[in-house]
């Protein structure tokens, strides 16, 4: 399966399929052939299990830089270590670079490939389920003391290889926190996909033909958002539903204590919630969706870890608010996005019919 992104910066292709590494490389050819040296990216983790498959499947000769596992990967010194690695290797601005990893691996390696000689091509290879999200749409990142992905550029990949094959040594956490972006996806375009999600057994147990098609279709709707918004002007904004919210409990927690994704959905609720206020939605469906996040093994103890005050001084800190006032996006219904500006009152009139819910 193929989905083409056409940003105004670069056109590229998502190819994705299962145990197909060696076919997928290999249709970046007369790219590669052209390469005086390639150069993986990968950490610890991805490495110890699936470096075997990559090994005997990657159809060229490589250098490889394991760097530490997940987001431990994006500091300033694993940037470091990482453009040090490069210039030990004599690569030049015609060497390629590969992401081999979830979506720390790939921001971390973005950045690297955007800033090394000012910009040497690279190809992602995801391995997460998150990483649908993060590998397609060019935001690359390393994270500084004082915030997550501060530091980072927009910088497209020549193409993205998802061999869904790698999602098999995927920790069951690590399927449960990517399947939120899938979500996520489904809650700004299409009701009947979401519907869909929710009548599901189970979205974390998905057969691989089925993991297939929520992949590719989670795919579409990033390639179709970036292409029209490639620097977040206008409707790639629609991206960060249920992320303000969201990020606050993820930084609040200590980066990595709850996942990404696990953080999205307590924050997709949160907006539910908001989008009560100013949409058709109602709070029937609210708890509808609450119980199949529940259903589905999303934690949400995590909200009543903190108080809003506490999570209000990382909402401040979102790259969206200015002047205390908090850009969220919202859903008029399902599948229609948009952003409406909430002051921190009304967050927190939410954030207390969020607690008063769960408990
Ligand atoms: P991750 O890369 O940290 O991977 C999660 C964990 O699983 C890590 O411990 C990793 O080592 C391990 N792992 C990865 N693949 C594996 C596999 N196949 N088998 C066994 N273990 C494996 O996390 P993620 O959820 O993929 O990505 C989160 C990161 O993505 C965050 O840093 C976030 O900021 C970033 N992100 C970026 C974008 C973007 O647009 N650039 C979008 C969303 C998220
Ligand atoms: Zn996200």
């Amino acid at each position: 399966m193929r989905v083409p992104v056409a940003t105004k910066s670069h056109h590229y292709d998502v190819v994705l399929g299962h145990n197909f590494l060696a076919e997928a490389v290999k249709s970046f050819d007369d790219k590669l052939q052209k390469a005086d040296k390639l150069i993986v990216f990968t950490d610890a983790n991805v490495w110890a299990a699936q470096g075997d498959y990559f090994k005997a499947n990657f159809p060229y000769e490589f250098e490889v830089f394991v760097l530490p596992g997940g987001e431990a990967c994006k500091t300033f010194e694993q940037y470091n270590a990482a453009q040090t690695f490069l210039l030990e290797q004599k690569c030049s601005r015609k060497s390629f670079v590969f992401a081999f990893g979830g979506g720390a691996v790939g921001d971390l390696t973005g950045f690297v490939a955007a800033t090394y000689m000012r910009g040497v091509p690279f190809i992602q290879i995801p391995t997460t389920i998150l990483a649908h999200d993060s590998a397609v749409g060019g935001k690359t990142a390393i994270n500084h003391p004082l915030g997550k992905n501060m530091i980072g550029a927009f910088y497209q990949p020549e193409g993205v290889v998802y061999d869904t094959i790698f999602i098999e040594s995927l920790p069951e956490r690590e399927v449960r926190s990517g399947t939120a972006e899938v979500i996520k996806h489904a809650m700004i375009s299409n009701a009947t996909w979401l519907k869909e999600l929710m009548a599901a057994d189970s979205v974390i147990h998905f057969t691989t033909e089925e993991l297939a098609k929520q992949l590719k279709a989670g795919i579409e709707v990033k390639a179709k958002i970036v292409s029209e918004d490639e620097t977040e002007q206008s409707v790639r904004k629609y991206l960060n539903l249920g992320h303000t919210y969201g990020h606050a409990i993820e930084a609040a927690a200590g980066y990595g204590k709850v996942a990404h994704g696990e953080a999205v959905m307590i924050g997709l609720v949160y907006c539910l919630l908001l989008s009560e206020r100013y949409g058709e939605l109602d709070r029937t469906f609210t708890k509808e969706f609450l119980q199949f996040a529940l259903k589905n093994g999303y934690p949400f103890e995590a909200v009543n870890h903190y108080s809003f005050e506490e999570l209000m001084e990382y909402l401040l800190k979102d790259k969206k608010a200015e002047y205390g006032v908090l850009q969220f996006v919202l859903l008029e219904r399902i599948g229609e996005p948009f952003v409406r500006p909430i002051e921190l009152a009304e967050c927190k009139e939410v954030d207390a019919e969020f607690r008063q819910l769960l408990a």
